[in-house]
């Protein structure tokens, strides 16, 4: 017979060697956790801070789709992309693909995701930074607290600063 605990322990060795299921079991240390989420010195790519396609952008984008809104097209549930042009919500290309050929049909390069809310520019092939780049800084918003119910955490840019209201209390004296 053999004794239960060995054998979950086993178990869960052969998950872990196949990758993604229960991690939460294990103790991913901070650093290795920021590294797979932003790449190390290869395969990241920096999102762009500058994009000459923001010209197309609706001029109403107070007004946005909520985020669990289904493919236009083919009623796909999730994962979706919101064209930043036309406000169409469109499924993406692992799924149905039908942003993909909103973009080849209808010349819009600019859609925003759903699942994450970052801002893909067709035309440049790349990611958009939607809290550096200002005419995507109130849809990104308007985004994110439709998916949150809250508004999205304040990110130290270099070029904000929000230092000024917190003139009270002239040292760094913390608590
Ligand atoms: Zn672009
Ligand atoms: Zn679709
Ligand atoms: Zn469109």
């Amino acid at each position: 017979m053999i004794p239960s605990s060995d054998r979950a322990q086993n178990l869960s060795n052969r998950s872990m060697a196949t990758g993604t299921s229960s991690s939460s079991l294990l103790p991913i240390d901070e650093e290795d956790e920021i590294l797979m989420l932003y790449g190390s010195k290869s395969g990241w790519v920096e999102a762009k801070t500058h994009c000459d396609h923001l010209a197309s952008l609706s001029s109403d984008l107070t007004h946005i789709p909520t985020p669990d809104t289904p493919c236009n097209r083919c009623q796909h549930p999730v994962e979706n992309w919101l064209c930043l042009c036309c406000k169409e919500v469109l499924c993406s290309r692992f799924a149905n693909k039908h942003m993909l050929e909103h973009y080849k049909l209808a010349d819009h390069s600019l859609a925003l995701s759903f699942s994450d809310l970052s801002v893909w520019c067709f035309s440049c092939n790349a990611y958009l930074d939607a809290q550096v780049i200002m005419p995507l800084q109130s849809v990104h918003f308007t985004a994110y607290v439709l998916k949150f119910n809250e508004p999205p955490p304040l990110r130290a840019v270099e070029c904000v600063h929000i230092t000024d209201n917190r003139a009270d209390g002239s040292s760094t004296s913390g608590k």
